[in-house]
């Protein structure tokens, strides 16, 4: 099962334009779609999600029409939204038994049980499902997210920025529960963070402004800017005094010094070297062309 997004477009009122002739082929496993904020990814999941309304264009989840058919996608959806939310001083089993109601999901109390109890140790909550949501960390309760988002074995799962503010321990294990979630199923995530694409998916896309800029795979984005991109280490002055025309991909402090990142197809001069390529700089080279 594939998801086809064909020139999808939506202007909120007002007049952004959020999505602009958006096309896409999403097949299973992990889809990273990168944008900075702003980018339109939101409006994307939500509008993927059924939960709000696009201009036109058409999408389809096999034989599904996602834009018309919403009840049939909600049956084979999992959603984690960007905010999810209240928190109650419940517990983790008793709120997903809860949630796991609502979805309909197993005939009976002990189906139920069943599910909620396999689901929580595949999320690894297994030791701290008594304890109440509400005095989880950032990283367990995106994973409890997880969890009641795989209610009812969606085809489907959408996860918008969900790596925000957790730290890096959570980060991986974070990664790790999605990696395996996404052999199976088609996995969207979308993300302003470069390394989430980079440790997790294998097909991407970058869009801002509501527009595609760039899709297929990590690493062949990488080879597209291949002997492109030139770094240098200078000082505060020099980088202000710059003297070369290309632009600038990246700066970043490296022990306290400037690391400077341009984009250039021919060897710049001035001291800069090639470096090898690098997620970050076909992200900013989109950007900075686009
Ligand atoms: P992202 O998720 O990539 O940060 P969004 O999809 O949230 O981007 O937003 C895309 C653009 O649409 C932004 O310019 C944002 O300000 C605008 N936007 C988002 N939601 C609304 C809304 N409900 N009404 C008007 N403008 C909106």
């Amino acid at each position: 099962m594939q998801l086809i997004i064909d020139n999808l477009s939506k202007t909120y009122p007002g007049g952004v334009l959020a999505l602009d002739k958006v096309s896409l082929v999403i097949p299973k496993g992990m889809f990273g779609l990168l944008g900075p904020n702003g980018a339109g990814k939101s409006t994307l999941m939500r509008t993927l999600a059924t939960l709000q309304t696009a201009d036109s264009g058409t999408v389809r989840l096999g034989e599904i029409d996602v834009l018309s058919e919403k009840t049939r996608v909600r049956q084979i959806l999992g959603y984690l939204p960007q905010e999810f939310g209240v928190y109650p001083r419940t517990s983790a089993v008793t709120l997903l038994t809860h949630l796991a109601t609502l979805k309909g999901v197993g005939t009976n109390s002990r189906d139920r049980r069943e599910v909620v109890e396999s689901l929580l140790d595949r999320v690894n909550l297994k030791d701290v499902r008594h304890k109440a949501v509400n005095t989880y960390s950032g990283g367990m309760r995106q994973r409890f997210g997880i969890a009641q988002a795989l209610l009812g074995d969606p085809q489907l799962l959408i996860v918008d920025e969900p790596t925000a503010g957790l730290d890096p321990g959570e980060r991986n294990r974070f990664y790790n529960l999605l990696a395996e979630v996404g052999e199976s199923i088609i996995v969207i995530l979308s993300t302003h963070i470069v390394q989430d694409v980079k440790e997790l998916c294998t097909h991407m896309a970058i869009i801002d402004h509501g527009r595609v800029l760039y899709s297929g795979s990590p690493s062949e984005a990488e080879s597209q800017v291949a002997g492109k991109v030139w770094y240098q280490s200078m000082t505060k002055q020099q980088l202000a005094g710059r003297e070369w025309k290309q632009p600038i991909l990246s700066t970043k402090l490296v022990a306290g010094r400037p690391m400077v990142r341009i984009y250039s197809e021919t060897d710049p001069g001035h001291g800069f070297q090639c470096a090898a390529p690098d997620l970050e700089d076909v992200f900013f080279s989109h950007l900075s062309r686009a």
